[in-house]
């Protein structure tokens, strides 16, 4: 009935195989109805039979066989025989569905992975590739590596491949352009491979889009430390040079008061000393802005609403633009509150805006705006996440000229200045960071050449209602009558000349240069003291504690601090938070002898914590 190798495929001695039924018999049970019915098509119509069927063999294994037969017909169309071949095509067929396989592994790797020849040309590509490149499996069948990376040219492809086949594997990052243009920044492994006799690359190719986004976080934010512990270093330097020039600004223009009032009747005299008077303002206002730079300027912090402090500044803002820029207010009717100095926010927004005028001087636009904005705690980018805070944002924006990358990069560091000589000190913006770091806000600045500026104020957001603005200081001139103030200062200059001014307005003065000389000075006095004015941090004992021992038989006793130095705790705690009575070094005599006054007319407290009250007719 067949060949010798017939017989051999099926497993069997030719002398068992007998018949179409023991043919049968060996065809696997799920094919075997199906081949008998297209053998009978075939004997009946004549039609040559081509067919893949599987056997299985005496010992239970599976072959699949590849027959093809020509049926011969007789000349009334009956069929006498069928002649074919029988192929055992097992071996084929696993080779097949390995092939297969390992496409369809390689289909459902992550990894995009590509084959190209010598020649650049992209020979074989996964599904991962498709779905990166928008690319269809034919179109990058068709293409060259140049075509899809934008590093790589067909001059410059042979060098690249000597380099492949040299390291034999590589990493390194470069990009792929997608259907779409996008340039996408991809990590590639690259293999140097030989397979029968050709040569061929495979790559393995990893989107990083969101690694290179993490870097350049990363970056940011390192930048961002870096600035802020520059500016850190500058202003401790800063704040202690701020705070010896205050003690002897205070004596300076003490002073050269003093000599004005002396010098009436020499007119030449003093127009000199008002010169001298002049600069030491200068200086002291100078010395200000460095004290705020470096947060330790004296705040007095209270609950604020925002809105009302621009709109109170809207005329003067308007005068200081002119008329070629337009200004423009948005103010949220919801804004919440936030605790700061008053003075400050104002001397905040005044700056700003003296800048963007600068910047604008062939006009644009000018524009304050205030929003309730949530800020995320960890994350500098600003971007409100899970420990999103809540804040009370003001952004001060013009159309001015802009800045550059390198100018931005310095905006905040004191004597930075892009003015003339004389037209610009630099200290704006550092005074302006200063306050708002002090005040627990965060500044950001976003600026273009040639698309102006914008900065924006992200100041803590409190749950109070705003305070009662301040009353006007009483104007009353009264002097000093009878009353006593015990004067306690360590700096000479200093206490020399609060004493003439103390004096000079009538009132009796007692000295000490510190506390327990103090002590002393007042055990021994024959009158009664009406006020301490003392200095806060001195050695050995500090301004509060001499207040303390001072008003133990002294219930009246009136009390007024004078600080250069306000981010010290002592005075932050003891003076600043429990609402005594504080003047800032340096000051003018005729601003101490005011603040005195005040002091006086204040009621005296029973207890001292009891808020003055006062009624006005
Ligand atoms: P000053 O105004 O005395 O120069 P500032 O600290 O206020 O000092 O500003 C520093 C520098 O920052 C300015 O000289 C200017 O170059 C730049 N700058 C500040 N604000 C703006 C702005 N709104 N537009 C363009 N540049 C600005
Ligand atoms: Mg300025």
């Amino acid at each position: 009935m067949g060949s010798e190798e017939f017989y051999r495929i099926f497993g069997l001695p030719q002398e068992e195989f007998i018949n179409y039924e023991q043919y049968m018999r060996c065809v696997h049970l799920d094919d075997r109805e199906a081949l008998g019915r297209d053998v009978e098509a075939a004997l009946s119509s004549g039609e040559p039979f081509d067919r893949l069927y599987r056997i299985v063999l005496p010992d239970g294994s599976e072959r699949v066989i590849h027959s093809r037969s020509e049926v011969t017909l007789d000349e009334t169309g009956k069929p006498i025989r069928m002649i074919g071949t029988a192929q055992d095509i097992s071996a084929r067929r696993r080779a097949e569905e390995a092939l297969q396989f390992t496409q369809f592994v390689s289909d459902h790797s992550p990894v995009a992975v590509y084959w190209m020849d010598s020649e650049a040309r992209i020979t074989y590509v996964n599904d991962a590739a498709t779905r990166a490149t928008g690319y269809s499996r034919e179109e990058l069948l068709s293409m060259s590596v140049p075509d899809l990376n934008p590093d790589y040219s067909p001059e410059t492809w042979p060098e690249v491949w000597k380099k492949r086949k040299e390291h034999g594997s590589q990493t390194f990052e470069t990009h792929h352009r997608a259907k779409d243009g996008r340039i996408v920044p991809v990590e590639v492994t690259a293999y140097y491979l030989e397979f029968q006799g050709k040569e061929y690359n495979c790559s393995l190719v990893q989107d990083i889009t969101e690694r290179k986004r993490a870097e350049e976080a990363l970056r940011q934010k390192e930048e961002q430390l870096r600035e802020t512990q520059k500016l850190e270093a500058v202003g401790t330097l800063a704040g202690g040079v701020a705070h010896e020039f205050n003690n002897l600004l205070t004596g300076i223009i003490g002073y050269s008061e003093l000599l004005l009032k002396k010098s009436k009747r020499d007119p030449l005299l003093s127009k000199r000393v008002e010169e001298i008077k002049k600069a030491g303002e200068k200086a002291a206002s100078l010395t200000s802005q460095l004290l705020a730079f470096s947060r330790k300027q004296v705040l007095q912090p209270q609950v604020l609403d925002l809105n009302e402090i621009v709109t109170e500044l809207n005329e003067t803002l308007r005068g200081l633009m002119g008329e070629d820029i337009v200004m423009m207010t948005s103010l949220s009717p919801g804004l919440g509150r936030t605790k700061a100095d008053a003075d400050q926010m104002r001397q905040i927004i005044l700056s700003l805006a003296s800048n963007a005028r600068s910047a604008m001087p062939r006009g644009g636009k000018f524009i304050l705006a205030t929003e309730n904005a949530e800020l995320s705690e960890d994350d500098e980018s600003g971007i409100a996440g899970a420990h999103a805070v809540r804040h009370v944002l003001l952004t001060v924006s013009d159309t001015g000229s802009g800045m550059n990358a390198e100018t931005l990069s310095h905006v905040f560091e004191p004597f930075f200045t892009t003015k003339e000589v004389g037209a610009g000190t630099g200290l704006g913006l550092a005074s302006v960071y200063g306050i708002v770091q002090q005040s627990g806000g965060r500044i950001q600045v976003s600026s273009e050449p040639g698309r102006g500026t914008k900065f924006q104020i992200y100041m803590p957001r409190v749950d109070k209602p705003a305070s009662p603005p301040k009353r006007a200081a009483a104007r009353k001139q009264r002097s000093g009558g009878a009353k006593t103030v015990l004067l306690v200062e360590d700096t000479i200059q200093v206490r020399q000349m609060v004493r003439l001014f103390l004096q000079r307005a009538g009132y009796t003065v007692l000295e000490a240069s510190n506390g327990f000389e103090a002590l002393q000075v007042a055990k021994q006095s024959k009158q009664p003291i009406h006020m301490l004015l003392t200095d806060v941090i001195m050695p050995e004992m500090n301004g509060p504690d001499l207040a303390a021992r001072l008003a133990e038989d002294r219930k009246n006793l009136k009390v007024l601090y004078m600080s250069g130095y306000s981010n010290h705790p002592v005075v932050q705690e003891s003076v600043l938070k429990s609402g005594a009575s504080f003047i800032a070094k340096p000051f003018a005599p005729e601003a101490l002898l005011q603040k005195v006054r005040e002091v006086f007319d204040t009621p005296a407290k029973v207890g001292s914590q009891r808020k003055p009250h006062r009624v006005r007719t």
